[in-house]
């Protein structure tokens, strides 16, 4: 059967919705030419060879060959114009050479096929005049009662109920199949539309997200921009001028002054270097590119030795003081990540605070870790402030003209996510901060 639908029905140029509808009217034509040829030997049975016999019969040779019609000239069409005229004409015909509906056991019930078919085929417009003819048909047979032939004296008692069996009940399950064929078409479109409707919805989330990290790209260009002409500036400015005078007035100047000014220029191009690592840290942990080596280490000796190094670098002292719960806490973590965390919040506790002003430093063994806080009394942060501080280059508003990237505590961040660890914050403004770093123990 699919072999010979695609024999006749389907060119290669045909959608899928023409191939369902033109298969769908191949099968209905073969299945009402089958009912034909069955109506004609059940009226054969009963009136011998007359007209009546003979419509059934007219409407199998029409159907038929507009088949093979419609497929030579590759208008699927002319099928579904001969099946609709035949399917309304012929038992409008057959009716006629009966008599009255109740003689002929309502065979004008195929006529209804016409809209339906109408419907399923070609169009609302077309279906509403297949439908007016239907009532047309239903009209004259009911008034007028023409009568083509003395068959419909030949019908007895049993005959009407066989044909008010076969005229009710085929072409009624012909219209429930193919509402139900249709039916069934439609949920799977509207399964397969609600489906799309979900790809649509997940892309244009995709495109939504991809959007907003342009923006988000955007904005971090602007200020790594800014950032970059006004950090950098001041150091390149002292640069400059020392090299220059130093060059211009070598003679004149003394040892001492010269290495003064060396030493500036030292320390001038290491707090660039910084900058610049991390910069290419926030570039790096951008593409997930972050190496991240832990092993089981003692935290507290850690950040002892790290403090110690800093205040070596650092030429004014400060008061640190330590309060450490448990002498040895051994927890797995990535030394070179801790380093970055301690020395950013010691630089930043320093640097945001008064230069008389201590730091209190606490270490403490947590259930679950490890846990160590870093409380300065200085500058101190808004809490609006506090909302925006791990954004990439965000600064306080109250920090004025002490110099900064806004990069130390987004690279804090990152670190802290290796370590599966995380930072709370406490300040008030002018009283002073306190952030505090938990760290697992596994
Ligand atoms: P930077 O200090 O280079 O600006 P950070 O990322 O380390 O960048 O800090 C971001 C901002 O958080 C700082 O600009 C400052 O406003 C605020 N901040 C961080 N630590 C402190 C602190 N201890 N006291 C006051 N403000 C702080």
């Amino acid at each position: 059967m699919k072999t010979l639908i695609y024999k006749y029905c389907f060119n290669a140029s045909d959608s899928g919705d023409i191939k369902f509808a033109k298969s769908l009217i191949l099968i209905i034509s073969i299945c009402c030419s089958f009912c034909g040829l069955v109506w004609s030997g059940i009226y054969y049975f009963f009136f011998g060879f007359g007209l009546t016999t003979l419509l059934p019969l007219i409407f199998v040779v029409i159907v038929i060959s507009s088949i093979f019609i419609s497929h030579f000239t590759s208008n699927y069409k002319i099928l579904v114009y001969a099946q609709l005229a035949c399917i309304t004409w012929v038992p409008a015909f057959i009716q006629w050479s009966l008599g009255s509906i109740h003689v002929s056991g309502f065979v004008i019930a195929w006529c209804f096929l016409g809209p339906i078919g109408a419907l399923l085929f070609l169009n609302e417009k077309d279906a509403k005049i297949w439908m007016v003819m239907f009532i047309l048909i239903l009209g004259i047979t009911s008034i007028g009662v023409p009568t083509f032939s003395m068959d419909g004296l030949k019908v007895t008692e049993n005959a009407r109920t066989i044909f008010y069996l076969m005229n009710i009940g085929v072409p009624s399950s012909v219209i429930f199949s193919a509402t139900a064929y249709f039916m069934k078409d439609l949920i799977k479109q509207k399964e397969r539309n609600f489906s799309l409707l979900q790809i649509t919805n997940e892309k244009n989330k995709e495109i939504e997200k991809s959007l907003k990290r342009e923006k988000e790209l955007g904005t971090l260009k602007t200020n790594f921009v800014s950032m970059v002409s006004h950090e950098f500036r001041t150091p390149l400015t002292t640069i400059n001028a020392n090299s220059d005078i130093i060059l211009r007035y070598s003679d004149e100047l003394s040892r001492d002054d010269i290495n003064k000014r060396l030493e500036k220029i030292k320390s001038e191009v290491l707090d660039m270097t910084v900058m610049l690592e991390d910069i290419l840290i926030i570039g790096k942990s951008d593409a997930q590119k972050l190496d991240f080596n832990p092993v089981s280490l003692d935290i507290v000796s850690l950040i002892k030795d790290i403090i110690a190094e800093y205040q070596l670098s650092e030429p004014k002292s400060r008061t640190i003081i330590f309060n450490v719960s448990t002498p040895i806490i051994m927890i797995p973590a990535d030394k070179k990540w801790i380093k970055h965390i301690v020395n950013n919040l010691l630089s930043n506790a320093i640097k945001y605070s008064g230069e008389d002003q201590q730091i209190e430093i606490s270490i403490k063994k947590e259930p679950t870790g490890i846990s160590f806080s870093f409380k300065d009394y200085g500058v101190g942060i808004s809490k609006e402030d506090i909302a925006m501080l791990f954004e990439p280059f965000y600064r306080g508003e109250n920090v004025g003209e002490i110099s900064g990237t806004g990069l130390g505590l987004v690279i804090l961040q990152k670190a802290l996510n290796l370590h599966k660890g995380k930072i709370e914050v406490e300040s008030e403004i002018g009283k002073g901060s306190n952030f505090r770093v938990t760290l697992p123990a596994v």
